[in-house]
């Protein structure tokens, strides 16, 4: 793939301190008007005549964008591939990354990749805008500048933030436990389940408890096996057995993320776990997660539930659906029997669950 390097004019006055390697990827922030109204891509070279003050920052700031910037409605694994190559292939370069990404997928993308960077120990901040650059009220100048802030903060020589993270709307927050849950204001993300890791005030007050800490021996590898043979399927009252076992047939599905109730409760009906059992029998993974924003997965919990745990449904616990859907093909891409695939959902891989 041919990517498009820019090397930023920035010159501190007191000289360059800190390196950032921006990865472009589309996304309403690196968008502007057209003639017809339209968004579309700017040429992200140009940003310094939208962003000014990038040019007194104190940090080296390269930015490599897609060949194509993409609406991340339009992401898929390829670009999670492309992703982690970019910063697994700069990583030494680097103090830190910051990932310009559509708002609609980043937690998707921030969980993906908080999988398949294995062993990060640098930050790797994803953000993104509701309004583009080029609009007055913008949010992407303080994103932006925020995250770069974030990407480059040391503590003893160390980075503060080493693990992959979205930052948007003064909040910093776990990828893989944030949630887009706003199209329309500002603070488009939360994370009902784990607390955030920062807050942008006048200074930036990091929740060193909840940050994973840095560990000099880590050693980074890109693991960019995935395997999206998977679906999520929703729950709703009224669903019947003709769709389930429709879903469950789609030749070569491995895994299916089962969104259900409240903390983790479907219908009791036998039609409706005797599908389930005969899927998992066949070979199906299926994982429980909720349908609710915050709180977790307890089978057994309600007699709803006692089933579910009884014909081999995986608890999803408190992961999002993001991270539990990326997670799934994360794991089967891993050279991993079944039974593993299975007690790995259940443990922590990069912090997206309070196993
Ligand atoms: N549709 C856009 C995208 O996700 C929205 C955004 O950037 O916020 O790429």
């Amino acid at each position: 793939m041919n990517y498009k390097i820019v090397r930023l004019k920035t010159s501190g006055k007191i000289g360059k301190t800190a390196s950032v390697l921006i990865v472009y990827t589309g996304g309403t922030l690196g968008m502007a008007y057209d003639e017809s109204g339209s968004l579309v891509p700017f040429n992200f070279g140009l940003i310094l005549e939208k962003i000014p003050i990038l040019s007194n920052l104190n940090i080296a700031i390269t930015v490599i964008s897609f060949p194509e910037p993409i609406d991340s409605s339009n992401v898929t694994t390829r670009h999670w591939r492309d992703m982690a190559y970019i910063i697994y292939e700069n990583y030494d370069s680097y103090d830190g990354f910051v990932v310009l990404h559509g708002t609609d997928t980043m937690a998707y993308s921030a969980s993906m990749l908080s999988y398949m960077l294995h062993g990060l120990n640098k930050p790797v901040i994803f953000t993104g805008a509701q309004l583009p650059i080029s609009a007055m009220r913008s949010d992407a100048r303080e994103n932006l500048v925020t995250s770069l802030e974030i990407a480059t903060a040391k503590v003893n020589g160390h980075p503060i933030v080493p693990e992959v993270c979205i930052f948007f709307n003064h909040m910093l927050l776990r990828g893989n436990r944030a949630k887009k849950v706003q199209s329309i204001h500002f603070d488009a993300f939360e994370s009902e389940n784990y607390p955030p890791l920062a807050e942008a005030g006048i200074v930036i007050d990091y929740n060193t408890n909840a940050i994973r800490p840095y560990e000099s021996q880590k050693k980074l590898v890109n693991l960019n096996q995935l395997d999206n043979n998977v679906m999520v399927l929703k729950l709703f009252p009224g669903i019947t057995d003709k769709i389930l076992d429709s879903c469950f047939s789609i030749p070569g599905l491995k895994g299916v993320v089962l969104e259900t109730y409240g903390s983790g409760n479907s219908p009791s009906e036998e039609w409706f776990m005797k599908s389930l059992e005969k899927a998992i029998k066949k070979g199906l993974i299926i994982l429980n997660v909720s349908q609710c924003n915050g709180g977790r997965v307890i089978q057994g919990r309600y007699e709803t539930s006692k089933e579910l745990l009884a014909v081999g449904v995986v608890s999803g616990a408190d992961m999002t659906t993001e991270a539990a859907v990326t997670k799934l093909m994360f794991l089967l891409g891993q050279d991993y029997s079944r039974s593993e695939v299975c007690a790995k959902l259940t443990q922590s891989l990069s912090g997206e669950i309070t196993a």
